[in-house]
């Protein structure tokens, strides 16, 4: 069931592409597994899906441990410093930097721990919500400024959570403006950074990303199914 929920969203994924004129290749699609069992991960696995995500550090680790096949687990949820040390040298990427006290925390740690560079994407409260983490879009160039100092961390680019809204073409404006966000920030050629990636779209709205530029989409319910906080 979760293998056919999968192949339609794939499906989704290739029609957006086309739509947009796009290659498949360029979009990663992400399977977010947070709360879900390892037997629906391998579930997935089974479909030659590598890339997992997580919002949570301590269930990342111990899904990890559970699953000893080399996978790329994401790090999508909010970061907390003290957290940093138990995934730096362990996360695919780290989608979730949103300040500088974070960024050098992962710094610190990751010298600790020998890994040359981190991979991180800079996530941006593109709506401006209150309730969302994320810098905004104007506070972006010094902190990715900022960041690019820090030799063992590599910015590869940005991540957005959009609005919960009923219609996703509502969200098109901000991932519109998460890619010019991301297209200016490139062109500056900033030494050691690398602006390419864009984060962004989840199940209400992923296809909407994917025309708007998206290069990696975090999936979780359409492929998990709902998810039930109260276990
Ligand atoms: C849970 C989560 C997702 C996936 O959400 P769905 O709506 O279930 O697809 C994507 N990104 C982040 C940061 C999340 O926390």
């Amino acid at each position: 069931m979760v293998k056919d929920n999968l192949m339609e969203v794939e499906k989704k994924v290739q029609a957006a592409c086309e739509r947009a004129g796009r290659n498949r290749s360029d979009v990663l699609l992400i399977a977010v597994s947070k709360t879900k069992p390892v037997s629906m991960i391998r579930e997935v696995m089974e479909t030659g899906t590598i890339d997992f995500g997580e919002n949570k550090v301590q269930e990342m680790c111990s899904k990890m441990e559970e699953i000893t096949e080399p996978l790329h687990w994401h790090l999508i949820g909010t970061l907390q410093r003290n957290k940093v040390k138990y995934i730096v040298d362990k996360a695919y990427l780290i989608h979730s930097v949103d300040s500088i006290r974070l960024a050098e925390e992962i710094q610190k740690e990751a010298v600790k721990k020998n890994v040359a560079k981190v991979p991180v994407l800079i996530e941006v409260n593109m709506a401006e919500e209150d309730t969302k983490a994320g810098i905004h879009a104007e506070e972006t160039e010094k902190m990715v400024l900022e960041i690019a100092k820090l030799p063992n961390l590599q910015i590869r680019g940005l991540m957005t959570i959009a609005p919960f809204v009923d219609d996703p073409e509502e969200n098109r404006v901000h991932f519109r403006a998460m890619r010019e966000l991301r297209d200016k920030l490139a062109a500056m050629d900033i030494p050691g950074v690398e602006m390419k990636e864009l984060s962004m779209g989840m199940t209400n709205d992923f296809e909407v990303a994917i025309e708007e530029g998206a290069t990696m989409v975090r999936v979780g319910t359409a492929i998990f199914g709902e998810r039930n906080y109260n276990i």
